[in-house]
This record gives C-alpha cells, sequence and structure tokens, in this order.
C-alpha cells in the first residue's frame, strides 16, 4: 500500500509538473510546441495507465473492509500468498461469491500475527509458505455465502449474519493452508479445504491415522501448519483443519466492529 501510495502521488507530481513545464514553454514559443504538449501528455497517461489495477478502482466491498481499518494482507505480511476460494467457483458452494474482493483483507492485529506465522515457518522450512483462502469478509459476502447454504445440510458450515456473523466478518479469522515456495502447489493435508465431515476435525486426526484414511504425511503437514500458526497466536478450529481465528468471537464482540 505505501509503494502504491507513492508510485500515486509520483505519478501525480510528475503529471503536474509536466504541465506546468508545457504552458511556460509553448507561450512564448507558439507553433512549434505543440507536438512537445501532446508528446508530454501522452506520457503523463502512460504513467497513470501504468498503476496498478487495484489502486486505479477499489470496489466498495474493499473499501468497506478500509473504513473499518483492515489492511491489505500482503502489504504486512509479504511472505503470505493469496489464492480466494470465493472468487472461484470451485468452492464448497459452488458458486463465485465475490467478484468484489480481489485481495485478502483483515484487521491489521491478525496480519501482523500472520506475519509472525509466516516467519516462524521459514525458519524451520523455507521450502514452504502459508497460503490464505479466504480472510477478512464484510457482511456483504457473508449474507451471500449464507444465502448460498441456506435451507441445505451446508448451512452448519456458515456463520448467520443476522446473528452477528463470525470471526472472518471481524477479520480476525483465515482460510489457510501450506504450499511449495517454488511452485505454489499445495501439500496434502488429507482432505481439500472446504471438506465437511469428520475427516476434516483435527481431533480426529490420530483415529484416522489408525484407519489408514489419513496418511502419516497429511497429519504431518497439519500439525506443521498448527504450529506455525500458534507462533502468531492463531487457533484452530475443531471441525476445519484450515480455518483458524486470532481471538474468540466473545471477545470480538465485546472490542472490535465487523465490516459492513
Ligand atoms: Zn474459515
Amino acid at each position: 500500500m505505501a509503494t502504491t501510495r507513492f508510485f500515486i502521488k509520483f505519478a501525480h507530481s510528475l503529471t503536474s509538473l509536466i504541465f506546468m513545464m508545457s504552458f511556460s514553454t509553448t507561450r512564448p514559443h507558439g507553433g512549434g510546441s505543440a507536438l512537445r504538449l501532446f508528446c508530454l501528455a501522452a506520457v503523463a497517461v502512460g504513467l497513470l495507465a501504468a498503476l496498478p489495477l487495484s489502486a486505479q478502482h477499489k470496489t466498495k466491498a474493499e473499501m468497506a473492509m478500509e473504513r473499518v481499518g483492515w489492511v491489505d494482507l500482503q502489504t504486512v505480511a509479504p511472505l503470505v500468498k493469496v489464492s480466494l476460494m470465493y472468487a472461484r467457483a470451485d468452492n464448497f458452494t459452488g458458486r463465485v461469491l465475490y467478484t468484489d474482493i480481489r485481495r485478502a483483507y483483515l484487521h491489521p492485529k491478525a496480519a501482523r500475527a500472520l506475519q509472525k506465522a509466516a516467519q516462524a515457518l521459514k525458519a524451520i522450512r523455507p521450502d514452504l509458505s502459508l497460503v490464505v483462502y479466504d480472510a477478512g469478509r464484510p457482511m456483504s459476502a457473508q449474507q451471500r455465502m449464507w444465502d448460498a447454504v441456506k435451507g441445505t445440510p451446508k448451512h452448519i458450515y456458515v456463520s448467520n449474519p443476522a446473528n452477528g456473523g463470525g470471526l472472518h466478518n471481524y477479520g480476525m479469522a483465515v482460510d489457510i493452508t501450506l504450499c511449495h515456495t517454488a511452485t505454489g502447489d499445495t501439500v496434502p493435508m488429507g482432505t481439500i479445504i472446504d471438506y465437511m465431515g469428520p475427516l476434516a476435525h483435527p481431533e480426529n486426526e490420530a483415529a484416522m491415522l489408525k484407519k489408514r484414511r489419513l496418511t502419516a504425511e497429511a497429519v504431518a503437514n497439519r500439525r506443521l501448519l498448527r504450529r506455525v500458526m500458534a507462533a502468531g497466536g492463531f487457533k484452530v478450529l475443531r471441525t476445519e483443519w484450515w480455518h483458524f481465528n486470532l481471538i474468540s468471537r466473545a471477545e470480538a464482540r465485546r472490542a472490535y466492529k465487523v465490516a459492513p
């Protein structure tokens, strides 16, 4: 974010300078400077067009998250990769739930905690990285998710926005896994993210390993994920190996705000 802001300021200053220069040179010399003015204007337009999309335009959902003080995760935790699953249709609802969230946003405390977790992972396994599948969610996105599952058995996995939402809505939860740093390919975890059932419950891992429904590699990978997330202060959810909360829901309700 700081880099983007600097770039915008730089582009705007340069554009202003170019216009000032073109006026100061056009007046005394007249005709020959029209081409110069055109060239300088073209340079200015080119500079503005080169701005990243996110800097040119933020969606309503992204602005709602920034207004409650959340930050673009990768500006705070550059080691963490992002691959938002609800921006694609291959999630448990089978639908694209966001077209208006293109970056992972979190409460700054959660973003800093995740950077700590990423540093802990880098210290022991630099060949692996954390990859975030979902982060902070405004209530508008939560409502779309709820609408996609209400009246189906899947509704138990989604917080009803009418009841105040969940920790994703406070920017204090992430859905996350491990990937190879070089390729971005995720490591085996025994189930896909958003798998619904006992095989995804961390407390069942020892029993599932005995029954050979989980491999030793998958269990070791889940343990590694929990270990590095704990270094940042995150706790895993009882029913989802990929979901981590930084604080309790009671604490969130007492001291923090949801994004609308
Ligand atoms: Zn989650």
